[in-house]
């Protein structure tokens, strides 16, 4: 799955207890970690029975959004037994019967709170196979779980339509049919529904037959190979498609009607991934069709739904004349992460949800490694180097997993999962991120040869099957002939990373010391890791180092030439450089790879979040670097004065930062000019959109003249904005929009068919200033006008672009049940909180908990305690800052 948010888990407040608790998980984890084995595998439902085929037929009333539904399911009885246990959740089961024989009302039992139901037999079921038929009935819901609808204006005939789609992960198949809703209870599943005539259902299979009906067509599809529950599909509406192939693949594109020819260019990009993929993995894809099915409406990501993944529209569709070159970037990304799942999540599955990284964690790295591979002139790695930004270029960024990483909030990769809450919270930036840069480390560490092959031998060892992290180390064990296991313990079974600090000592040594990492997290447990550490003296051959204990000492190191550790910036950790060190490398800075000093660049900012330096660090290493108009450099440094500039709202300091801040990006925005160049590269018009939308926001004069001049050109003309400018403009636009414009928007916004137009305008409304348009945007929230994941996104927008969280969060609480019937399953847990997150006066951390204690369930005290972290951060953050600042700022002046 691809989310559009992020979260982190666990929050140890007592020294001594965190110590000990942590103690207490990092031993459990390693203690039960084992091979995948079906019996021990964590989990609600009894293992004595199993399923292994589903015949499902689903037909749904439109009308007034329920469905009746019917399925028959052929158990596996391990050993006798007198009661059945299954999930189900909000379904009325109206009949049942084993073996063909009718059970009493009476003996069927459902409980919503435990999502289960349990059937009472009148005698033993004897070991064997068993038949249990179902008849029930359900609900199509608002919000993406479970069967759920969306609503949407038709391309071209603007008409507002209405489509079927389902979401299931994590654990919401049951709310479609009662099953066996655990991922290591695989089954083969065959599904039926019933569908309007004119509309075209997708399943993960092809359909295998279909027939008139009263009322529309009864479509039956073919069934699946073993799989888990939550990798079913279902859409369905007035569909187009086109369709290409891979030798025995049919792969198609499936969106709305009349949008299907946006799909052409993940159409011509799946074609590649999945050749790639065939090779890489070594099994073949296994199903007969992939289908990308682009929906209007029930999340932001995307999911990887095997043979039928399903994407949020904007995810998937390209229309050359006015997508911009970000989105294309993100198309290729999302499709190279679900895709990965093909094999990594759907045909091998972890056991249980405290595995999910095996999914997660591995699809994010898969994914970037092979568009990467064909795309270089991306520069993906170099993205991941940016530090974090709720709304921007999420499920990439390293160092958004390391700034949560380094706080009292964090937990490790492999964590406790015990109820289905936990399961949705699982899929947060630890477990996509982490897990992502940890298996980079770890294939440059074994050489990308030796990891492949360990890949290939662990999917084939367990195609059709399920697995355990052990698992995967065993196979990376056997053909890297090194103890993975141990090395990745401290990466994955323990919270944090670590910081090493380079100290020159006397005869051309260096000490080298690690300790953990931490940010607003006093006396937090030490913990130590096995760093694959590379290094090099500038200029010459690199060198790696596997530091195994507190400290290392590297020889030979000239006293007079500079020393970059963790090169390119591959590792999961931080350095800090003595003076003598950091001074070599500043004089040295042209002669560093891009990736280097964005490296460098990025552990200077952490220090200073970590209070270790003053922020002189970073704007001294800043002013130092060579002119140029490397995205990833520049991008670093607009998130950072972003950040600042942010934080900074109501301080005395702000406008003078804004001044210098827009001293440090002009020039590159000089260079590159507002018009796009036909020759010049993707990166370059990346970076051009990225310094317009930021010098806006730092009140830049010619730059918001700039784009309200070009924004009255566009009213007139649209084809005047560049695809790449629409975004920021519009953005620059909404910030100072009086009432007269902000309806302009409004309208553009309400009349276009394309998903990624509307976002730019809804984006704009949402970073109006003016307190009434505030209040005017987030009342939007609470209408249909946008898709509902989308609306509920708007609230945290306005929160952070409008200067106005207070409003935002006043207007959130007044409304919030009317907010939370458009959440998913995977936001319910952390909606509330992360309406927080841009405050930065330590007064509201109270107020959150407070909200929290009286309003909220347990399963989002995590969330709330992440958010009441950031607040206590952000808080004294602010004061530092304020200070260094003004003390950076004059010796600058003087
Ligand atoms: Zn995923």
């Amino acid at each position: 799955m691809r989310n559009m948010r992020s979260t982190l888990i666990r929050h140890l407040r007592v020294p001594l207890l965190a110590f000990l608790v942590l103690f207490l998980i990092t031993s459990l984890v390693a203690a039960v970690e084992k091979p995948f084995n079906f019996n021990e595998t964590p989990g609600k439902l009894p293992k004595d029975v199993v399923p292994t085929e589903y015949a499902i037929r689903i037909s749904p009333k439109l009308e007034n959004f329920t469905f009746a539904g019917s399925e028959t399911i052929k158990l596996n009885v391990r050993s006798s037994v007198h009661q059945l246990v299954f999930n189900g959740l909000e379904l009325k089961i109206e009949a049942a019967a084993v073996d063909g024989k009718e059970l009493p009302l009476p003996a069927i039992k459902t409980d919503n709170e435990k999502e289960l139901v349990t059937l009472t037999l009148p005698s033993e079921l004897a070991a064997g196979d068993h038949a249990l038929t179902l008849r029930f009935t359900g609900k199509i819901n608002q919000q993406g779980q479970g069967l759920f609808y969306m609503r949407y204006q038709e391309e071209g005939s603007g008409a507002r339509k209405v489509m079927l789609g389902t979401q299931f992960e994590a654990t919401d198949a049951r709310r479609f049919f009662p099953c066996w809703d655990e991922p290591a209870f695989r089954a083969r599943f065959q599904l039926t529904v019933v569908v309007p005539e004119n509309w075209l259902p997708i399943s993960n299979m092809p359909i295998e037959s279909e027939q008139k009906i009263e009322g529309g067509k009864e479509v039956r599809f073919a069934s699946t190979p073993p799989m888990s529950s939550y990798l079913n599909v279902f859409v369905a509406g007035e569909l187009d498609l086109i369709e290409s192939r891979v030798g025995p693949t049919q792969i198609r594109v499936v969106a709305t009607k009349g949008k299907a020819e946006f799909g052409r260019y993940a159409l011509g990009a799946s074609a590649e991934i999945l050749k790639y993929y065939n090779d890489y993995f070594g099994v073949p894809y296994p199903l007969p069709k992939l289908d990308q099915i682009a929906i209007p409406g029930g999340f932001g990501g995307a999911m990887e739904n095997w043979g039928g993944i399903t994407y949020y529209e904007s995810r998937l569709l390209f229309d050359p004349k006015s997508s911009s070159g970000e989105t294309k970037q993100n198309i290729y990304e999302v499709l190279a992460h679900e895709m990965a799942h093909m094999w990594f999540g759907d045909l091998v599955t972890m056991a249980w949800w405290d595995n999910l990284w095996l999914n997660e964690g591995f699809a994010s790295w898969m994914g970037s490694k092979c568009t990467a591979h064909f795309n270089p002139q991306w520069e993906v790695w170099l993205a991941r180097e940016l530090p974090r930004d709720p709304t921007r270029r999420v499920g990439i960024a390293k160092e958004a997993a390391m700034e949560g990483d380094a706080r009292s909030s964090t937990h490790p990769i492999q964590q406790h999962v015990a109820t289905e809450a936990e399961a949705n919270s699982a899929f947060d930036d630890i477990t996509y991120k982490k897990g992502q840069s940890f298996l980079r480390m770890l294939e440059s560490f074994l050489g990308e040869d030796v990891f492949r092959d360990g890949i290939r031998q662990y999917i084939a060892a367990h195609e059709y099957s399920n697995t355990t992290t052990a698992d995967l180390w065993t196979a990376l064990s056997d053909t890297s002939k090194k103890s993975v296991a141990e090395i990745a313990a401290g990466w994955t079974e323990q919270p944090g990373f670590p910081v090493v600090s380079v100290k020159r000592a006397a005869d051309a040594q260096l000490r080298l010391t690690q300790e953990r990492f931490t940010v607003n997290f006093k006396n937090a447990p030490p913990l130590l890791w096995q760093i694959p550490l590379t290094y090099s003296v500038v200029g010459e051959t690199p060198s790696a180092l596997l530091m195994t204990d507190n400290t290392a000492v590297l020889e030979n190191i000239p006293a007079d030439r500079a020393l970059k550790l963790n090169l390119n910036g591959a590792g999961n950790y931080r350095v800090e450089y003595d003076e003598p060190s950091w001074t070599l490398l500043l004089e040295v800075l042209p002669k560093l790879g891009v990736e280097d000093r964005v490296n460098l660049m990025s552990d200077a900012w952490a220090l200073v979040q970590a209070g270790r330096a003053p922020v002189s660090l970073y704007f001294g290493l800043v002013e130092k670097l060579p002119a140029s108009t490397d995205l990833a450099e520049r991008e670093q440094i607009i998130s950072v004065v972003d950040f600042v500039n942010g934080l900074l709202l109501g301080s005395s300091e702000r406008e003078e930062f804004q001044r210098y801040a827009q001293s440090l990006l002009r020039p590159t925005f000089a260079t590159l000019g507002w018009e796009p160049k036909p020759d010049e590269t993707p990166t370059a018009g990346r970076l051009r959109a990225s310094l317009i939308g930021a010098l806006g926001y730092l009140n830049d004069p010619a730059v918001l003249a700039g784009c309200r001049e070009r924004f009255a050109k566009y009213l007139t003309d649209p084809t005047s904005l560049p695809p790449d400018l629409r975004a920021p403009v519009l953005a620059v636009v909404g910030r100072s929009a009086d009432e007269k414009t902000w309806d302009k928007l409004h309208e553009l916004g309400l009349k276009t068919t394309s998903i990624e137009d509307q976002q730019n305008f809804y984006n704009a409304l949402a970073a109006a200033t003016d307190a009434k348009l505030v209040r005017k945007t987030l009342a939007i929230a609470l209408t249909d006008e946008l898709p509902t994941s989308r609306a509920i996104f708007l609230v945290s927008r306005v929160a952070r672009d409008s200067g106005h969280p207070d409003i935002a969060w006043e207007f959130a609480k007044s409304n919030m049940k009317a907010l939370l019937a458009k959440v998913d399953a995977a936001g319910a847990n952390r909606y509330a909180a992360s309406q927080f997150t841009f405050f930065s006066d330590g007064s509201r951390a109270d107020e959150l908990k407070t909200y929290a204690k009286k309003n909220l369930a347990q399963a989002s005290a995590p969330e709330v305690n992440k958010i009441v972290d950031e607040i206590q951060f952000r808080a004294e953050f602010k004061k530092r800052l304020a200070t260094q600042l003004a003390a950076w700022m004059e010796r600058k002046n003087r």
